[in-house]
């Protein structure tokens, strides 16, 4: 049944054909419910004024009445700009305009009462708003006052007049439209213990709010909803596959673990991947399938807790599968374990992107009799040729790379029971995306680094110290310890303008003489890559000059030093992982993070948490806050994190935990929603699977 709310916005009062198009191609708006769903990014409390005498530039967007007493045009032609004294009873600012100056110094009068909104700030040493709104004191705005809703706009839509003031009478004219219309969407057993105001004043009050106490009373009430729909499909998907799905059962440790405990292990492990290995022990021997993703800061020994996993598996006569994120990666875990099980007489594979067809043949028939263990590689494992005797277990070792429907690819390799299934993240995430993105997830957590380890020593220099900087390295590379030099980009065809690999190569060649220099970036062909990869990892070549193509998982110990160029273009996750790369061994390590001396507040932010903490988990958290998590990777593949509306996965965590629980609460109670009382739910949570989420490929 098409509801109201469905209907198409050209119909709105005040919209028609036209505007509808625009508001169509330029917010994604087409009918009452997405405009009534595009929500403020801000308000500004309109019925206070400052006075101008009391104006300072730390203020944040403010209002003061006045009179404009005179007006100065100031600058060349093309770079004028517009100055306008404007004043009160207590003092006087400057009005700055660089835009539109002949039109706006035709259209304000002098010595007219006037309100200007905006951002002060100071220029030689007086206050002023640079283009401020202004507005005839007597507004129909003073007139409703209280809270004003600020709506984004675009470029095109400010240009055809649609502007946040025209946003805002539509939501008005709608608002009167849609009166009595709007339904609950949220049962009372939801509604009540958390004292929720009803859909249809959170509408209204979200976009039109008579007070603050209200206005955060919708914004929780949105918030809610929308962080726990998202809860209820995830943890209901999550209910329905543990119920549908069987899983191989683990039952015994057998030879090839307990071989390995006794011979290979050359360390203690330590107590939190005791700790871990015991949670996956008890999903592999549950009959059902394992669906956990394993998390742990840089260094944590994630991937010696996949191998024992994985020995499990065999141990019970099944196959495994270990899928990284990147060639190099796949290659050193290929070589990594080969040395690790030495002895035990399991048959390795490696099959990627650039495995020869004739050994990818080979490596295809003796996976389906059998008598391959276990195959490492890449995304070209996910390719449908490659069919398994008895997968068993798929170990996917990502940076937030592969994507639920990758995930569900994985699972339908085995027709009938799905293998199980440990997710690796290469650094933290975040808490509240973890439960999103990753929450139809079971989690384990190492939350302890192997003994010894030293907190790596981090700095940040700028250009000017460079010279220190290469005294330092040549200091350590003569005490016989190694060097990575990271640099961001590889070629001459990027615009910006930052040093290249090749130029860093030959300057580090000037700079010392007398040491050997690797190089490994992303568009060498994996065979050399590896060659000099082995080079450095052999103590031949002391400095490795690279992109971020080392960026995780390769293991060094004698490297103690890890230089990062333009550390300022890199994000906070990326620069933790590339930290990882050092800290290794038993020496002291250093970080060192070169930039220019202009860099932006948020880059400055990233440096100053890079040199103040080593914890992974904490680097996360502050990622998602300055980034927000429509940036953060993997959200894109996800299709998660980019549709929230209203929640902010960086600043609601509280109320995502909120709806976590409650979703959990009432799932575990009726996991099928089939009471009556959750009628409403499923009748919501149905529509959303059709909308909003390509969940399917789970489901
Ligand atoms: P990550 O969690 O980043 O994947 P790795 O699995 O690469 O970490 O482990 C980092 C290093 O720590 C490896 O050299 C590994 O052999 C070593 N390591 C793992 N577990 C232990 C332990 N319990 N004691 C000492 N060293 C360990
Ligand atoms: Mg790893």
């Amino acid at each position: 049944m098409p509801e109201f709310l469905d209907q198409e916005i050209k119909f709105l009062p005040g919209v028609g054909p036209k505007r509808a198009e625009l508001l169509t191609k330029e917010l994604r708006i087409s009918t009452f419910r997405d405009l009534l769903y595009y929500f403020p990014y801000k308000y500004i409390d309109r019925t206070k004024f400052h006075r101008i005498g009391e104006v300072n530039a730390n203020q944040a967007y403010i209002q003061v009445k006045g009179k404009i007493r005179s007006f100065e045009v100031l600058g060349v032609r093309n770079k004028q700009r517009l100055n306008a004294v404007f004043y009160d009873e207590t003092g006087s600012m400057d009005l700055v305009w660089f835009k539109g100056v002949k039109y706006i110094r035709e259209n304000l009068k002098l010595e007219k009462t006037y309100v200007a909104f905006g951002k002060p700030s100071v220029f030689s040493g007086r206050v002023n708003i640079i283009h401020p709104e202004m507005e005839n004191e007597e507004s129909e705005q003073f007139k409703t006052g209280v809270l004003q809703a600020f709506y984004n706009t675009t470029e095109l839509l400010k240009k055809r007049f649609l502007n946040t003031r025209a946003i805002n009478k539509l939501q008005y004219n709608l608002a009167k439209e849609v009166e009595g219309k709007i339904y609950e969407t949220l049962p009372a057993q939801v509604r009540e213990p958390l004292k929720l105001v009803p859909l249809s004043i959170a509408l209204k009050q979200v976009h039109f709010p008579e007070n603050t106490r209200l206005l955060q009373n919708a914004t929780f009430r949105l918030k809610f909803e929308e962080l726990f729909y998202i809860q209820l499909k995830i943890l209901s998907l999550k209910h329905k596959r543990y119920d549908a799905f069987k899983g191989f059962v683990f039952a015994q440790v057998g030879y090839n673990f307990n071989k390995f405990y006794e011979n290979n292990l050359p360390f203690e492990l330590t107590g939190a991947q005791k700790k871990v290995i015991k949670e996956i022990r008890k999903d592999l021997g549950s009959g059902k399938q394992m669906n956990r993703l394993l998390q742990g800061d840089v260094g944590s020994g994630k991937t010696l807790v996949a191998l024992m996993v994985a020995l499990i598996a065999f141990d019970n006569g099944y196959q495994a599968s270990l899928m990284a994120p990147t060639e190099i990666l796949a290659i050193q875990h290929y070589n990594t374990i080969q040395r690790m099980v030495q002895g035990l007489g399991i048959n390795i594979a490696l099959l990627t992107g650039s495995t020869k067809a004739k050994e990818r043949k080979v490596i295809h028939e003796q996976l389906e009799k059998g008598e391959l263990q276990l195959l490492i590689g890449t995304h070209a494992l996910i390719e449908d040729t490659v069919n398994f005797n008895k997968l068993g277990l798929v170990i996917i070792d990502e940076q937030h790379r592969f994507g639920v429907a990758q995930r569900a690819r994985l699972w339908k390799k085995n027709r009938g029971i799905p293998p199980h299934v440990l997710v690796m993240t290469a650094t933290p995430i975040p808490r509240t995306l973890a439960m999103t993105l990753y929450g139809d997830l079971d989690v384990s957590i190492i939350d302890e680094l192997p003994p010894g380890r030293k907190p790596i020593d981090t700095r940040h220099f700028y250009e000017n110290r460079r010279k220190e900087v290469y005294q330092f390295v040549r200091k350590q590379v003569d005490s016989g310890r190694q060097v990575y030099m990271v640099y961001p980009l590889i070629s001459e065809s990027e615009k910006l303008d930052l040093k290249n690999l090749e130029d860093g190569y030959e300057l580090m060649q000037e700079v010392f003489p007398r040491y050997k220099i690797s190089m490994v970036h992303g568009r060498m062909k994996p065979a050399e890559k590896d060659a000099e990869m082995q080079l450095f990892k052999e103590g031949i070549t002391q400095i490795m000059v690279a992109t971020t193509v080392i960026e995780v998982g390769v293991d060094v110990p004698n490297a103690s030093v890890m230089v990062i160029e333009s550390s300022e273009r890199f994000g906070l996750s990326q620069l933790h992982q590339l930290r990882g790369r050092v800290g290794r061994g038993a020496e002291q390590s250093f970080c060192i993070l070169m930039s220019l001396y202009k860099i932006s507040n948020e880059s400055r932010k990233r440096l100053e948490t890079m040199v103040r903490t080593n914890d992974g988990f904490e680097i996360a958290e502050v990622d998602l806050k300055l980034r927000g998590p429509g940036d953060l990777e993997g959200t894109q593949q996800s299709g998660l994190g980019l549709n929230l509306n209203i929640a902010n996965l960086a600043k609601d965590g509280e109320i995502l935990r909120i709806a976590r629980d409650m979703a959990n609460d009432i799932l575990n109670a009726d996991p099928r929603l089939e009471k009556d009382e959750n009628k409403l739910l499923l009748y919501h949570l149905t529509k959303m699977t059709n909308t909003e989420f390509n969940w399917s490929v789970i489901s």
